[in-house]
């Protein structure tokens, strides 16, 4: 029986928050007690790029300071040693560092002396993934030592849709332990969701071999195209489990996915990691679905997908009158199908992988989403504006 314990929040008030999380501490039966002293403790918060807490992209920092003030005052005696750990899409020039700061999760990790480590610059520990089957990361993985020394994972992920994955949750967020350049190596060499499902489960693997606590900020979360340009979505919830796999079965069949038939969840439950029975605590019963990403590029397979698929996927657009040169997207594209010539960035559709690396990370909301079809691309966004429209009128 693995237990996940949902309770509703309604709002960002760090003492309320406080007071949920060492609530579902008990209804998860998670005893902070039982971990030893001095443990090495890593939090890793979703910090994906560039984006301020109201933009509802990042984990809010409210979760962080409620997470660190139980640790250092209702654990006080456990004298836990605690670093804030992240490895964000945007590593150059000391992305994932201004990314702390822009999510203002710097500012309250400061309030309890409390470091923020960027992977990038941590030191790499090659681990190997002996006995998973796949062959495109050469069975290692590179992860900063931070995790390798943690005692305990606090995994504190964001509720939202993601236009290659689907959803992006518990297990997504671990895809940020790994240090450097090889997650823009895994998004070129595992472009389905199923192939990236492979990697994003090695990672879930190792981190598995630690005590983790996995807390979901839903409070407001994100739906459509998530995992930065989507919408915000009030979902009003606080999701804990000690089970990651768990967490993502109940978060997601919340929000309307068939869970089991999620490429993560299947691959997970192809590796023999079977969470059920899964009790829900708090609400047993909850639906608030999520307007759904619109992109079968991920699911298709990897001999169709860059032909058959390839008039309907979406692709990456430059809006060359928002685009402000950083070229950013040109840095941190995993195929380089990005150039920069005659002032003007370009992207060349013929490699391509459909990543969206660019999509998440472009500072200036500079890139869209766009089908090669026109017409369809049109019907779509039609319909999106008209939903969006719809949904403002009603507020
Ligand atoms: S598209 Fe965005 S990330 Fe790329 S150069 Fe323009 S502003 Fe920068
Ligand atoms: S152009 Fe964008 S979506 Fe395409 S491979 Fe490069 S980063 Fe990924």
């Amino acid at each position: 029986m693995t237990d996940v314990y949902v309770v509703k929040q309604e709002n960002y008030n760090k003492d309320e928050i406080k007071l949920k999380i060492l609530q579902g501490l008990k209804e998860i039966d998670f005893d902070l007690n039982k971990v030893k002293n001095n443990a090495k403790i890593l939090i890793k918060p979703n910090i994906l790029s560039h984006h301020p807490p109201e933009k509802h992209v990042t984990t809010n920092p409210v979760i962080v300071d409620a997470v660190l003030d139980i640790l250092t005052t209702n654990y006080k005696n456990k004298q836990f040693q605690i670093i804030i750990g992240e490895s964000s899409g945007v590593q150059l020039r000391g992305g994932t560092k201004k990314a702390f700061e822009t999510s203002g999760i710097k500012e309250v990790a400061e309030k309890y002396k409390v470091k923020c480590q960027d992977f990038e610059s941590s030191k790499k520990i090659i681990i190997d993934t002996k006995g998973l089957k796949d062959e495109y990361h050469k069975k290692t993985l590179a992860f900063a030592e931070e995790l390798i020394n943690a005692d305990l994972i606090i995994n504190l992920s964001k509720m939202k849709t993601h236009v290659m994955m689907e959803y992006t949750g518990a297990i997504k967020n671990l895809f940020g332990l790994i240090a450097g350049s090889q997650k823009a190596l895994f998004h070129a060499k595992a472009p389905t969701q199923q192939k990236f499902s492979e990697v994003l489960i090695d990672i879930y693997q190792y981190a598995n071999t630690k005590t983790m606590l996995n807390i979901m900020d839903g409070i407001i979360g994100m739906e459509g195209n998530g995992p930065a340009n989507g919408i915000p979505k009030k979902a009003n919830l606080l999701i804990m489990s000690d089970d990651a796999l768990a967490l993502d079965i109940v978060a997601t069949n919340i929000m309307g996915f068939d869970s089991i038939k999620l490429e993560f969840v299947k691959e997970c439950l192809r590796r023999k990691m079977n969470p059920f029975p899964i009790q829900q605590k708090g609400i047993p019963k909850i639906s608030i679905p999520f307007k759904k990403a619109f992109n079968i590029y991920g699911k298709a397979p990897t001999f169709i997908y860059k032909k058959a698929a390839s008039l309907l996927v979406l692709n990456p657009t430059i809006n060359h009158d928002k685009c402000k040169r950083c070229q950013v997207c040109l840095k941190h594209c995993p195929v380089h199908a990005i150039t920069f010539a005659n002032n003007k960035i370009h992207i060349d559709y013929n490699k391509c992988i459909h990543c969206f690396c660019c999509h998440e990370l472009c500072p200036y909301d500079a890139i869209s989403l766009e089908r090669k079809i026109d017409f369809i691309s049109k019907i779509f966004r039609k319909k999106e504006v008209k939903k969006v429209e719809s949904k403002n009128n009603t507020k």
